[in-house]
């Protein structure tokens, strides 16, 4: 199966999430792709890298989700070609306490889905660090996972407990859910344990890491201020192309999936 909707997550917070779902959207857009990038993280940091403000409640991820608002009418340009957003807002919260009784609740973004997805060539999801009802529904929404890790000690346990809730998922809910891959994110090669893990990760997880890793730029805590993602600056940064040969890697392992079918 050709992945099309791609939850980005990590149950650890300040990974890469976000950084990797604005840079892998922007630059697959940039490259002619159709991409909707939905923000569910209640922060809606994704919002904000775009300049964007989440300050219309029935224009959300949230609107989409509690049927405020049909998801038609929540995906908002982001003034880049090809790049479409349906943003968070804070009000995402609620969305937990607030979907408990629906029926089928697990389905309700798989369901919402299903009208928009032949608008697009790529749907990435920005999931938050925690799991609950949203963050399953993202889950449970998508064909495929990237999980960004960050080159550091406590990263391994972030990792454990991803690949526990996505053993579950499989098991229980969604058997044809797959790792897309594990992203190696803040890579710094003058630092021994980075390294050590770099190699430990491709190691033990072999082909399921991505070849490309994202080292430690400072660009990215910049672009935060300047609202632009990094890959689409004019002045390419080491963050910027490792994130494009990470969207070239990417699109091989997509191609050779798509010709064997
Ligand atoms: P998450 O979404 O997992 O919480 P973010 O993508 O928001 O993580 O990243 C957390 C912080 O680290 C942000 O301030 C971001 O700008 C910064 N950051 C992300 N990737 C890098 C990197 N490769 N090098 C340096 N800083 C990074
Ligand atoms: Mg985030």
């Amino acid at each position: 199966m050709l992945p099309k909707v791609i939850a980005i997550s990590n149950q650890k917070g300040g990974v890469g999430k976000t950084t990797s779902a604005v840079n892998i959207s922007a630059g697959l857009a940039a490259r002619g792709y159709k991409v909707l990038l939905i923000d569910t993280d209640h922060q809606a940091s994704c919002t904000v890298a775009f300049g964007l403000k989440s300050e219309y409640d029935n224009k959300s991820i949230y609107a989409a989700l509690v049927g405020l608002s049909p998801i038609q009418d929540c995906i908002i340009r982001t003034g880049y070609p090809n790049l479409d957003l349906i943003p968070s807002t804070p009000h995402l919260v609620g969305a937990e306490i607030e979907l408990v009784n629906f029926t089928e609740r697990e389905y309700i973004l798989t369901e919402k889905l299903e009208p928009i997805k032949p608008l697009y060539d790529f749907i990435f999801i920005d999931c938050p660090p925690s799991l609950g009802i949203v963050p399953i529904n993202s889950l449970m929404a998508s064909d495929s996972v990237i999980i960004p890790l960050q080159c550091e000690y406590f990263g391994i346990e972030g990792l454990e407990l991803i690949l526990g809730t996505l053993k579950i998922i499989q098991k229980r809910l969604k058997p044809e859910l797959y790792v897309e891959g594990i992203l190696l994110t803040m890579h710094d090669e003058d630092n021994d344990l980075s390294n050590q893990i770099l190699g430990l990760m491709r190691e033990n997880f072999k082909d399921q890491v991505f070849d490309t890793y994202i080292p430690r730029d400072m660009a990215f805590i910049d672009s935060t201020a300047k609202q632009v993602p990094v890959i689409l600056s004019k002045k390419k940064s080491i963050g910027a192309n490792a994130y494009d040969r990470m969207i070239l890697e990417f699109l091989e392992k997509y191609n050779l999936r798509k010709n064997k079918r």
